[in-house]
């Protein structure tokens, strides 16, 4: 069966942007550089993509070592330090061979088999540090779309797995977690019914979009198919029906507040 992830993620509209313009993403790297242990002398980013934390850490530290490591071909030709393309499951480095280990958002992509064999690299190759970011409290329900040539239901931007503070405790069997932080902009949020929210889906059936690729048939959205057939009359209804039950369940359903992003900082247990 063909890889149809492989192609989602050489496409150049991911990489030719830069990320540091946008001032959340700005504070994100902040975040990590400041999170680097003070004697570190060698870094592997692991999932560098187009070098957003490598390109602006070796412009402040010219004198630390670092490697990025990602398997699309199209990202890497943004990256300006020492690169190599490969993939976390397989990462071609001896035990131990850098001192820190990054892997920022990365972890939420993988299928469950490259879960099991990246964690277990990432620990392989860190002499004493790992630092991951992840999306904080993703609920993945929420940006479900259908697939309009297969009928599958998948997340557009390809996660698979939502992460906490709780499950990052014991990620690692060789490593502790030492620290763990929200960073990023806050995100205000209301937990939803889900049984309405399934109703939602079921009725709009909600397209990917262009960036999008469908993991089981490769369909991609093009333009023409934007505008969904379906009977104007029943989603007037439904539209109208929606706008007069949303200020009684803003009423019921408490606002609540998280930072977009989790930095979790790990370190091996012997040092
Ligand atoms: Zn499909």
């Amino acid at each position: 069966m063909k890889d149809y992830r492989k192609e989602y993620y050489e496409q150049p509209t991911f990489w030719n942007q830069d990320y540091l313009k946008m001032p959340a993403e700005k504070e994100r790297i902040q975040e990590i550089i400041n999170a680097v242990p003070p004697d570190t002398g060698s870094i592997l980013d692991v999932g560098c993509g187009n070098g957003a934390f490598v390109n602006t850490f070796v412009g402040t530290f010219s004198n630390k070592k670092v490697v990025g490591l990602d398997s699309s071909e199209e990202a890497l030709k943004y990256v300006r330090t020492d690169k190599i393309r490969g993939n976390i499951t397989s990462l071609p480095f001896e035990n131990d061979t850098f001192d820190l280990v990054l892997c920022l958002e990365v972890l939420e992509h993988l299928p469950e088999d490259d879960f099991r064999e990246g964690i277990s690299e990432l620990q392989r190759v860190s002499k004493s540090h790992i630092v991951i970011t992840v999306p904080n409290q993703e609920d993945l329900e929420l940006s479900l779309v259908m697939c309009p040539k297969c009928y599958c239901w998948f997340i557009p931007y390809l996660h698979m797995r939502s992460f906490n503070k709780d499950n990052l405790d014991n990620l690692f069997k060789d490593l502790k977690l030492l620290c763990v932080k929200e960073i990023g902009p806050v995100i205000e949020y209301r937990s939803y019914n889900y049984s309405v929210l399934r109703f939602y889906h079921f009725w709009r059936r909600p397209l990917p979009p262009e960036t999008a690729i469908c993991p089981q048939c490769g369909y991609q959205n093009k333009k023409e198919l934007r505008n969904r057939e379906s009977s104007k009359y029943f989603d007037h209804l439904l539209s109208l029906l929606v706008s007069l039950i949303k200020p009684l369940v803003r009423l019921i359903t408490p606002l609540r507040r998280k930072r977009r992003w989790l930095l979790a900082v790990y370190g091996k247990s012997s040092r």
